[in-house]
């Protein structure tokens, strides 16, 4: 095991300072065990951990570091931004700037509104469909997540619909109560709910893609269902583009699928590494939202002038970078087929479920649709095969339930290094045992 002592005396102390040892659990190693090792920095394709070691980065900070690290126009746009001041509290042109990059990806959005998280925006989000319709509940999918307000932090039991039941301490009850819950995927399902609480149905909050499950893409009937259904029913439909928005393609999964949404969420890609999220829809809905109407929201850093200058230079890039689309996807697949190729080599079953520049290596035998499915990943070969890419120098996420997320500055020969990598590490999960 390479030596990490740096890491090993930060975490110390930090475990002392942070719950957990950290500010945002799954950095902790938990679904993994180990000690995490600390980033010092990164550049490009690359993470440099305190100790030294160098790591091609699978991980692109869950999501927003879709033009890799340290992308020059992005480091420029920052440094001129600093010049200016970093938080004013009042509008700013800059906001305007990042809003009319958003439209105009984005055509059935006439207004949005910034915040600081994604957490932020999909919580706002629904307390937008709840004012606008009056209505009390909103109905999610069992493996989704979307961020951690209360009312979100809900999954379902044993893939029925349930009245949700809080998947967190602190969460009340009776907030939970006002989450429905239905399988990820199954439009049959969909429709049962809606048959029977479709008049209280404020909003359905789906990702589109699913990403937190590890991911998983739905069918086109699913996601047409749940256009059909809420427009049936008077609910909003509230699509989290928070993880694909600007990366699946370049108006998100929105225009990858033909989508329509009555609002959407944005965040992750949208600040280019600073702190943004978004929300917004057609003014129907967003005039709602205070001033203008009775639904309160604010922020004091909401359309903070460094984030919005890192996220419109990075929207810039990915339209100066030719073909930028195109390249993920084909980098995204070059990746899953070599692990696919990989894994079958070493006698290890995978199922490597890919979306462009999204890619989940579940250890199973079955197909993975839906949270049930992901369920039955072998969890503990997950864990050895995280452990030995680490050590042959790749940065995996550290659960078997994520994306892993390409950038632009992982080229085809870094996509070989990580397959030279993962073969060696599938070697190691055959050597100790195959999985069940
Ligand atoms: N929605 C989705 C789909 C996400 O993946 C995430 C974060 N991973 C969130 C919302 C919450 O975003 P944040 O962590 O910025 O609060």
């Amino acid at each position: 095991m390479t030596a990490t002592p740096r890491s090993d005396a930060l975490f110390e102390r930090s475990r002392r300072r942070f719950p957990g040892g950290v500010n945002s659990p799954v950095r902790a190693f938990g679904a993994v065990g180990g000690t995490p090792r600390f980033v010092a920095r990164a550049d490009g394709a690359h993470v440099f951990d305190a100790d030294g070691h160098r790591y091609l980065d699978l991980v692109g900070s869950w999501g927003p570091m879709l033009l890799g690290h340290r992308h020059p126009a992005v480091e420029r746009a920052l440094a001129e931004a600093l010049r200016e001041g970093t938080s004013f509290g009042a509008p700013t042109a800059r906001e305007l700037e990042l809003a009319d990059r958003v439209v105009d990806r984005y055509p059935a959005v006439d207004r949005l509104r910034f915040t600081s998280s994604g957490t932020e925006a999909t919580m706002s989000a629904l307390r937008v469909a709840r004012g606008a319709t009056g209505r009390q509940q909103v109905l999610k999918f069992a493996g989704g997540y979307h961020g951690h307000a209360d009312g979100l932090l809900v999954a379902a039991g044993s893939g029925a619909v349930t009245t949700g039941v809080p998947s967190s301490a602190g969460v009340p009850e009776a907030v939970a109560a006002l989450t429905l819950v239905a399988p990820y995927g199954d439009a049959v399902a969909l429709g049962r709910v809606f048959e029977q609480h479709g008049d209280d149905i404020a909003a359905v909050i789906v990702e589109p893609v699913a990403g937190n499950m590890g991911v998983v893409e739905p069918s086109a009937a699913f996601l047409r269902a749940l256009r059909e259904l809420t427009a049936a029913h008077g609910a909003l439909l509230v699509v989290d583009e928070v993880m694909t928005g600007f990366r699946l393609a370049r108006g998100g999964a929105i225009e990858r699928y033909g989508l329509d949404a009555d609002l959407v969420c944005w965040g992750k890609v949208l600040g280019g590494g600073l702190p943004v999220g978004a929300y917004g829809g057609r003014a129907a809905a967003m005039d709602h939202v205070s001033p203008l109407g009775r639904v309160y929201q604010a922020g004091t850093l909401s359309g903070n002038p460094l984030a919005m200058a890192a996220g419109a230079a990075t929207l810039d890039a990915i339209d100066a970078t030719p073909d930028l689309y195109g390249a993920l996807e084909r980098s995204g697949a070059r990746l899953a087929d070599g692990l696919r190729r990989a894994a079958d080599a070493a006698g290890v079953p995978v199922v490597v479920n890919q979306v462009g520049s999204m890619l989940t290596v579940f250890f199973a035998s079955a197909p993975v649709t839906d949270l049930a499915s992901a369920s039955r990943s072998d969890t503990a070969a997950f864990a050895r095969w995280f452990h030995a890419l680490l050590e042959h120098g790749v940065w995996w996420p550290p659960s078997q339930f994520e994306a892993a997320f390409l950038s632009v500055a992982l080229d085809d020969d870094l996509v070989d290094v990580v397959l030279q990598a993962a073969a060696a590490a599938f070697g190691e999960v055959a050597r100790a045992g195959a999985p069940d």
